[in-house]
């Protein structure tokens, strides 16, 4: 499992925690048989602030720490949801919110 890594592809830097990467995230549900990515959302991979909306100057809410769970599908969230790949951000219609300065590229840290 590589749930800890950091996010491909980002929307900023956290106006909150100032040190972690808004990362891009799609809910792909809680059935294994249908990977479908049913929605997108925003994790701060350092404090774990969420957004619902592609814009960290919307209202954002937190991951529960004892329960973390998906803002889409309210499954586990390390289960039913991902850190969303070029493809999934085009999917989401959020292309024109990455900031592709910040992408990381696996293998290249
Ligand atoms: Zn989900
Ligand atoms: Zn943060």
């Amino acid at each position: 499992m590589q749930q800890h890594a950091g996010p491909p592809h980002s929307i900023g830097r956290c106006p909150i925690c100032e040190a972690g990467l808004c990362g891009v995230r799609i809910c792909t549900g809680d059935d294994p048989l249908s990977q479908q990515p049913t929605g997108g959302f925003i994790l701060c991979d350092e404090c774990e602030a969420l957004w619902l909306e592609p814009n960290t100057a919307s209202e954002h809410s937190y991951v529960d720490p004892e329960n973390p769970s998906c803002p889409i599908c309210r499954g586990a969230l390390w289960s039913t949801s991902r850190w969303a790949l070029q493809d999934d951000i085009k999917t989401l219609g959020w292309s024109g919110a990455v900031d592709p300065d910040l992408d990381i590229t696996p293998g290249q840290v």
